[in-house]
């Protein structure tokens, strides 16, 4: 039984997608933050931790606050070449992965699933 025609679908695959991107760069940056508080031990109070969630993304060289189309994911990670604006230094290869890990997953479950 077909549930949506040939337009519907690609419309559907690319929110599925993007939204996979999304989530994947959003656990990503998560993981990583996550791992700096528990490596350091800095975080001791719940703001602490809050802060992991809440803060703005900076960049990992000279610690700039990131522009919300820095950080768009998966086009970001392209428009800039791979390397920061603010001081030319390569984005580290992880973050793009997360976000193309979880564009696959989504894309592959809405694939197999309609
Ligand atoms: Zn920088």
């Amino acid at each position: 039984m077909q549930i949506f025609n040939e337009v519907q679908y690609y419309i559907w695959l690319f929110f599925w997608g993007y939204t996979g991107a999304l989530l994947g760069g959003f656990y990503g940056v998560l993981y990583f933050r996550l791992e700096n508080v528990t490596k350091r031990k800095i975080a001791n109070s719940l703001r602490e931790w809050m802060a992991v969630l809440m803060t703005s993304s900076e960049c990992d060289y000279c610690n700039i606050q990131l522009k919300w189309y820095h950080y768009w994911p998966i086009f970001g990670y392209v428009f800039l070449g791979g390397k920061t604006k603010c001081c030319n230094e390569t984005i580290p290869v992880k973050y793009f992965l997360f976000e193309l890990c979880g564009m696959c997953i989504f894309l592959s479950v809405f694939v197999l699933t309609y």
